[in-house]
Formats: C-alpha cells, structure tokens, sequence
C-alpha cells in the first residue's frame, strides 16, 4: 500500500512510515494512492458477511501487500472485537440508530484506536525502543486510547486531560487502567494539553530519548476501520429488503464520515450523506456560502464535536478532486443549537423511548432536517449514527431520561477501581520532567 500525502501527491510513503509518522511533514494528510473498487459480487452479498468478514474483504483491498493476510485477520479478530448493530428506532419503521458504541470505551473510537494499537504493534520491531504515544483529550478520545493500547506489548500512553473538564466516567476510563497506560491531570483547558503534546513533539531531547507518537483522529489507520462499520451497515438494511441508504454522521474532526466517503468512493452504494454538527459549523458554512473559514471551537453540550477547524475535511476535498460541486451532491450538512439538542434529545425520548447521547441527537436532527428539505420517499432507509454511549454525559439530561440510561457492565466496574492520575500545571518544563523520568 502506498500513501501519498493531500499536499503533493508525488510525496509517497508505505502503509508503516504513515501510521507512524501521523502527518507528513508538509502538513498534509495521507490518503491511499489507490482506492480499490469492491466488485459488485461482494456488494450483491453483503448481507452473508458479518462484520469481522467484511473488515477483512475491505481492510485486505485496501492494504493491498502491507500485511500478510494471515496476520491482518489476526489483527482485525483482535480489534474488532463487539458488534456494531443497526437498532430500527420503531417497529416498521424507516429510521435506524447505528450503534456504534459497544466497543471498550463506549465510543465509536474503539475502532479506530484498537485498530490502530494493534497496527502500531505489529510494526514494532521486537528489539525496538518502545513506542510513546501521547495523547491530548477532552474526554473520548483519551478514553479509547487508552483501552486501545492497554497491554499491547512494548507501548506506553500518556494521556492529558484538563482537570474538571471531562465527565466522571470519561475519567475513570483514562486513571484507572493501570500497565501501560499513564494519565496526567492538568490544571488548564484541553487546548493546554494539546499544546504541551505538540512542544513535545517538536523537543528535540526528548525525541532522542523517547520514541514519540501520536494517535490523533488524523492517522489513516484510524480512518480504515471506520469504514467497516458502513459496510457493515448496509448489509444489515439488506437482510431487512433495504438498500436506500442516507447516512447521518455527527461531525467534529469529520475523520467519521470521510471514512464514510472512503467506502462510498470504494463501491458502498449510498444515496446521501449528511454531516451533522453542533454551533461549530465551518462545513456547513462552506457549503452554503462556497467560503472555507476556521473559526475558535466554540464549547456546546456535543463537546466531542467543538472543533472549529475540522481537521479530515481536507481529506474528503481530496477524495473528491477538490470538486466542491461533487461534494455538495452527496454531502448535505446542518448545523443545530444546544436548545435544539436538549430538545431533541426529549423528542426521542418521548417519541421512541431511546435514549440519545448529545452528538447523536443532532445527527437524528440533521436527519429530521433533510428529511422535510429533500421530501425523502418512503422506501429510503434513513441511518443515524450513535457515536456514544448515553452514560458517558449524565449531566445534560433531564433527570426523568437521565434515571433511564442503563449504565453498561464494562463501567459499573470502573467504580470500584482505585483512580490514578499526576497532577500537573500547563507549563511545559513540568511535563518534558515527568517524560524524562520515564
Ligand atoms: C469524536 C466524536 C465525534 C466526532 O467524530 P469526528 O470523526 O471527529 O467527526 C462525535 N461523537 C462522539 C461521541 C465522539 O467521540
């Protein structure tokens, strides 16, 4: 597999060199030069695969001579380990929840870190210097990083997190892993966490020492297995005589839905997607008005999706040949309020007895929106992501739907688990001398 990186297409590197190095140096993202085109025979008989047989048809296409297959199956068996089942939200209904949270960290990012830590992993020559990988959270990705990589052989995490900031389940996934997994508690924003990864990435001491990586949203093998799921998606509609299909992903660093653009662009038959985000809207702005503006995220009840400068949209750019008239075809984007959200939340509790998570009620939203704008027929079956596990944002839900959130085994035992984390301030001296104690 050869990658070349969305600044200069002539720039290639190997699967290993992309995975390790996150971003090429250029600042660009990594995209695979080629993008296979699953045949039709595959598409046809989707509905006879189960997930782990689909991640390993379209993972195999993709990574073409990167892994031997033997060794890929192993890693996919490993990673993808839990179900990622389509709930319809109403007998007979045309709407369906994909739930995409059943994974280790109750998120949809279990399965681009498990995928990842084991990639990582596998690339690792046994007597190399272990591998440090840290990670800036504000509150999930942090939590599948670290359940990720927990005893994956010859790695360490270190995870900063801003003190008081993220949910008390989200804090108990980071501190109380214990192996290789180390969380620091600073006292600042996520904003300082981030920037105290960044300085120390760019230290040169430390680099001589360590061998540092990072595990953001912006590595390709986080994007790969996120494609799974899609495919995955359909075949379960195709069981059920569907095969309309409209995606509603809630977007952030929109590493989600371009894994879903991949898939489309790789022979998954969709119709539309849509691109759900809170008051963050720079993508919708874009394709309303034609003009790419960043803006300072702005913090929202969706705190998974405050990002003002979505990180993966240049891949989907990329994915389309910069064609923003094709984009506009296949993507619809809306942007909703936290009043919306809270309201959404209530309408779906009260209309369906579910209980959504803050970024899932705006991709039900967003749903609803396009639903009244491109009077959807009938026959289409209309797919909203869940990204998340209810219980991971107890205080935004009124405490009638709040006494409703079933609290799953896996955190129920966090509980009793002693919690650890280093307390820090934001100054960089600080943490480059807790890294060189290490
Ligand atoms: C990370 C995250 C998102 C945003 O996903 P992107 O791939 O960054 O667009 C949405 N919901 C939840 C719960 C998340 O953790």
């Amino acid at each position: 597999m050869k990658l070349y990186s969305t600044q200069n297409h002539d720039l290639k590197v190997d699967f290993a060199t992309a995975v390790f190095n996150s971003m090429p140096l250029d600042k660009g993202l990594y995209m695979p030069v080629h993008i296979p085109d699953l045949d039709q025979e595959f598409i046809n008989n989707l509905d006879k695969f189960t997930l782990s047989q689909i991640a390993y048809k379209v993972a195999s296409l993709l990574l073409r001579d990167a892994i031997p297959l033997e060794d890929l199956q192993h890693i996919i068996d490993d990673a993808i380990n839990f179900e990622a089942p389509l709930v319809p939200l109403q007998e007979g209904g045309d709407t369906y929840v994909l739930e995409l949270f059943h994974g280790p960290s109750l998120a949809f990012k279990d399965f681009g870190a498990r995928f990842m830590s084991r990639i990582m992993a596998y690339f690792l020559k046994d007597n190399e210097k272990m591998l440090d990988v840290l990670v800036a959270t504000s509150g999930d990705t942090g939590g599948a990083v670290a359940l990720g990589f927990l005893g994956v052989p010859n790695t360490r995490v270190t995870i900063l997190y801003p003190k008081g900031k993220v949910s008390e389940i989200q804090e108990l996934q980071l501190c109380t892993n214990g192996q290789n997994i180390h969380a620091i508690e600073v006292d600042g924003t996520f904003d300082d966490c981030q920037s105290l990864v960044k300085q120390a990435f760019a230290d040169e001491e430390l680099n001589k020492k360590l061998r540092l990586t990072s595990a953001n949203s912006i590595n390709i093998s986080r994007l790969i297995p996120q494609t799974f799921y899609y495919f995955n998606a359909f075949a379960q509609l195709k069981r059920q005589g569907k095969e309309n299909v409209v995606f509603s992903v809630p977007s952030g660093n929109f590493g989600n839905i371009a894994a879903g653009l991949l898939a489309y662009k790789m022979g998954l038959p969709v119709k539309q997607f849509i691109a759900a985000t809170n008051i963050n809207d720079t993508v919708p702005r874009f394709l309303e008005t034609g003009v790419y503006e960043t803006k300072s995220s702005i913090q929202t009840y969706a705190n998974a999706m405050d990002v003002g400068a979505p990180s993966n949209w240049v891949r989907i750019m990329d994915l389309f040949g910069n064609d923003q008239e094709a984009i506009k075809d296949i993507v619809k984007s809306y942007s909703f309020t936290d009043e919306d959200t809270l309201q959404a939340i209530k309408d779906i509790y009260e209309k369906f007895s579910y209980v959504a998570c803050p970024h899932t009620a705006i991709a039900w939203l967003a749903l609803q929106t396009y639903s009244t704008d491109a009077k959807v027929e009938s026959k289409e079956a209309k797919v909203f992501l869940s990204t998340a596990h209810a219980c991971k944002f107890p205080d935004i839900f009124p405490e009638e739907i709040k006494a409703k959130i079933e609290i799953p085994a896996q955190v129920n035992s966090l509980f009793s688990k002693e919690k650890k984390a280093t307390a820090m301030d934001t100054s960089f001296e600080s943490f480059k001398e807790y890294l060189n104690g290490y």
